[in-house]
């Protein structure tokens, strides 16, 4: 994508350049990523929108990569946040008991766990998803005293070591320097063409000695890989998932850090294939107002920590501690937010099959479950052409799978109608222009014509 930064006539020493991003260019690491593809400076947030210096709004389509399940600056969660920043209150406070720790945890046992049935321990871990990982990993090792851990293909669990084991892509295993260890990876729902249950591939691997798998400690898997390009694994699987590994005394593992928190309808992604894991890992999404915060929950049964065993000194992040009490007080006190989550889901659905039907040559596909829903484009160039020229039209949204290729909606649950319906026009209009400025693909005239009056 071209470099979009625009200057301005300054009237004096001092004075800096509109969307002027040399500053990152020239001192941040070779490692930054998402700012390469939207070049500007965000400077305000609200809802759904983004803002630039420029003043130019953004609708955003990419929410913190699955942190901003509510939206940048929910006010709700904001005033909460002010008020105990105003009483002087906690901000730091490695693991010892505050008054936001705990008031966090009676809610999310009261509203999030009761109500579901479930029943474990919660472990607050350093405050990103792949810290939750590495310690679910280390507590089903420890728990049974065995190496490996079972991953997916295209799964991704995290770029720490432990983690970045368990992650598929070759793009960050190649990163770390050393041979990542101690997993195996098998195939994912769909992996191996419609029709193939992949599981009986994995029971057979666990029952047969010589297979050359060693005993798992556990598995893990992501119900939709967010990361991997929103590959759905049907409940049927995730089901059969949970059985094999019942009937094979290997703990289960679901890493919710992407997908919980109600993105695909429910606040757990698996509650619909009524599975229950040993292990969940969540974060992203949790602290409500973009906050780093991650928990492991596990059944009580494993929880065989020494004190201290696993630390970290950001445990205890209280500010999001307060925000995500507050999200969990504000949406997940009824049903009424899960049914409008699956109600938005069910629109951004329906327009992606739409875009997807009128292209008869089958390019296009749309794939996902509740409000995780993807336009995959086979090809990662047509993917991030399409994704630089919403950029240019006012919409934020980012590609993912292993070549890039597929178009991630991952858009705030409560965003509303109006700026949905505003979203997916952009995205409607950007995959147009796309696809005519391919050569070999572009669409002749009348099939133009066609699209743009039926998206009309
Ligand atoms: N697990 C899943 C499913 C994720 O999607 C991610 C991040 O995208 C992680 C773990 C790692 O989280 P973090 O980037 O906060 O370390």
């Amino acid at each position: 994508m071209k470099d979009i930064a625009t200057k301005e006539e300054g009237d004096g020493e001092g004075d800096k350049a509109i969307n002027d991003i040399s500053t990152t260019n020239r001192l941040e690491s070779n490692v930054r990523s998402y700012c390469r593809n939207f070049p500007v400076v965000f400077t305000k947030a609200r809802g759904s929108t983004l803002e630039d210096e420029e003043g130019r709004e953004y609708i955003d389509f990419l929410a913190g990569a699955g942190a901003l399940n509510y939206g940048h600056n929910d006010p709700v969660l904001k005033e909460k946040l002010l008020d105990y920043i105003n009483r002087d209150q906690i901000v730091h406070g490695l693991d010892m008991v505050t008054g936001a720790k705990q008031a966090f945890m009676e809610a999310f046992d009261s509203l999030i766990l009761k109500p579901r049935k479930m029943s474990y321990k919660i472990q607050f871990t350093g405050p990103t998803g792949t810290n939750a990982v590495e310690a679910a990993m280390k507590i089903a090792r420890n728990y049974t005293g065995r190496q490996t851990i079972v991953s997916f293909t295209n799964g991704f669990h995290g770029v720490t070591l432990g983690s970045v084991a368990a992650t598929g892509n070759s793009h960050f295993r190649d990163g770390c320097g050393i041979q990542p260890q101690g997993t195996v990876f098998m195939p994912y729902d769909g992996y191996m063409g419609e029709g193939v249950d992949t599981t009986e591939y994995l029971d057979k691997m666990l029952t047969d000695g010589s297979s050359g798998l060693d005993h798992p400690a556990a598995v893990i898997v992501e119900t939709i890989q967010g990361e991997g390009g929103i590959n759905v694994a049907s409940q049927e699987w995730l089901r059969s998932l949970e059985e094999i590994c019942r009937k094979h005394d290997v703990l289960l593992i679901v890493d919710d850090i992407q997908v919980g928190c109600g993105r695909t309808g429910t606040f757990f992604s698996f509650e619909e294939a009524g599975i229950s894991p040993d292990i969940i890992t969540l974060s992203k999404s949790l602290s409500g107002y973009g906050l780093p915060m991650a928990v492991v929950l596990m059944k009580p049964q494993l929880d065989r920590w020494k004190p201290g065993e696993h630390n970290g000194t950001f445990r205890g992040h209280n500010l999001a501690f307060v925000t995500a009490r507050a999200a969990i007080e504000e949406y997940w006190r009824d049903a009424a937010f899960e049914k409008e989550i699956k109600r938005k889901g069910g629109i951004v659905r329906e327009r992606l099959e739409r875009l997807a039907d009128l292209d008869d040559r089958g390019i296009l596909s749309a794939r996902g479950r509740g409000m995780m829903q993807a336009l995959d484009c086979r090809t990662g160039d047509l993917a991030s052409r399409i994704s630089a020229l919403a950029f240019e039209r006012g919409l934020v949204i980012e590609t993912s799978g292993s070549e890039d290729q597929v178009l991630k909606c991952l858009i705030p649950l409560n965003i509303t109608d109006d700026e949905l319906k505003r979203g997916l026009a952009i995205l409607e209009e950007s995959v147009i222009s796309a696809l005519l400025e391919i050569p070999d693909l572009a669409l002749d005239k009348e099939v133009e014509t066609l699209w743009m009056e039926v998206l009309a």
